[in-house]
């Protein structure tokens, strides 16, 4: 796969694109424009090297073309980050849009409308392709949270360019991966929270081949520890997985991998109480209560377990964290993290979401942007955006 760096951009209309899709509120307000920043590197790099910018990108799912969807409030803030003025286009195809990339200058940037509007984009459709592919001279895919997608504008597009390249996002996103599970720095130590064994089962599997040390918390760790025969209360869990998370247990010991589960919870009522959360070992959980965090002799236990760790991988919560009462181990995982010189990789929607509301993003060596694209990688999946690259 090419790198940016390799791209000739001089006087061409270089196609770009970028996962844009950023959180609205009902006023179309951006609630976090991280993904909009961590793509102007790729931006500047192709405008510094005489480019002009044509951008696509799908915000949202709407069913056709829908202004509460439209790119508007991105092109703004786009621009109010780039100090340049960013057009936005009323559609990604069609005549007026052919018309306004060809026109466009050296250093100039056109935003194309929500790639989505066309049912063509999710359906990889050649014809809709075709017409995106010939607004630019050469590609670059900077959407590597998008690349797990086989869509038109990820898959159809660069297949039509011979001059494509990864955008700088892409390749750092693609780096970090290498080094934290292909070629990782010995011990991995793997923390793996979040809902449900049974949306990460298959991550679950294919890092069981890879980890050294597997630290397990959240509702995930509730399916296996009712497995080894504890009572849950009104937990969250999955007890038609008991078998698949004794047999992965069984693999693990097998390999001398690790595993540390909590020895204790933070017990409530409901995901909703307040003030009402307390501590018990995992051994002594209240029937008419749901375990909705580790407890600190857990976060004590992970602390030390991830001391060791040369390289850590973070995927999930470590408790219903949305609620203040359990936000502490998801927390405190944050800290211990930290607080060891491993290099340190996270991924997830919402692991990514609780660590920028506690505003502990810079304690990490890289937070993926993705959340499906990041999980794919960890199942050990090839991504479709990314084949189409090479
Ligand atoms: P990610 O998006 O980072 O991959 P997931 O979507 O798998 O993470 O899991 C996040 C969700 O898991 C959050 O909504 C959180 O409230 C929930 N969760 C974590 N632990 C628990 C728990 N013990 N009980 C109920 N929900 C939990
Ligand atoms: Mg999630």
């Amino acid at each position: 796969m090419r790198q940016l760096g390799d791209l000739d951009c001089k006087g061409k209309r270089v196609l770009i694109r970028a996962d844009l899709n950023v959180p609205l509120n009902e006023n179309l307000e951006i609630t976090d424009d991280n993904r909009i920043k961590q793509f102007l590197p790729t931006l500047q790099a192709v405008l510094e090297k005489g480019g002009r910018a044509i951008l696509m990108s799908h915000l949202g799912e709407p069913s056709g073309a829908d202004s509460a969807f439209s790119l508007k409030p991105v092109a703004r803030r786009l621009s109010e980050l780039l100090g340049t003025d960013v057009a936005l286009a009323s559609d990604c195809v069609g005549a007026e849009v052919s018309k306004l990339a060809s026109d466009l200058k050296d250093g100039q940037v056109l935003l194309l409308e929500n790639l989505r509007f066309h049912s063509g984009e999710k359906k990889n459709d050649p014809e809709f392709a075709s017409q995106l592919a010939k607004l630019g001279d050469v590609f670059v895919s900077d959407a590597f949270a998008t690349a797990h997608r086989n869509h038109a504008s990820m898959v159809g597009v660069p297949k039509l360019f011979k001059e494509k390249s990864a955008g700088l996002l892409m390749q750092k996103e693609l780096d970090y991966y290498y080094k934290a599970l292909e070629k990782p720095k010995k011990p991995l130590c793997v923390v793996i929270g979040g809902s449900k064994v049974s949306s990460k089962l298959t991550a679950l599997i294919n890092l069981s081949s890879k980890a050294d040390k597997l630290i397990i918390g959240g509702a995930m760790a509730n399916t296996f520890l009712a497995a080894q025969g504890l009572q849950m209360g009104r937990s969250l869990y999955e007890p038609e997985l008991a078998g698949k998370a004794l047999e992965l247990l069984g693999t693990l010991a097998r390999r001398d991998c690790k595993v540390y589960l909590p020895v204790d919870v933070v017990v409530a009522p409901n995901l909703n109480s307040k003030g009402l959360g307390r501590a018990v070992p995992v051994q002594e959980i209240p029937a008419d209560t749901m375990a909705l965090d580790i407890g600190p002799a857990t976060s004590l236990l992970f602390k030390e377990a991830l001391h060791t760790a040369e390289t850590i991988v973070w995927n999930g919560p470590m408790g219903a964290y949305e609620n203040e009462d359990f936000a502490r181990g998801t927390h405190d995982m944050c800290e211990s993290i930290a607080n060891t010189h491993a290099l340190t990789v996270v991924g997830g929607g919402d692991t990514d979401a609780a660590i920028h509301h506690m505003q502990l993003a810079h304690k990490f060596s890289f937070i993926s942007t993705a959340g499906g694209a990041f999980l794919a990688l960890l199942e050990g999946n090839s991504l479709p955006g990314i084949k189409a690259l090479e």
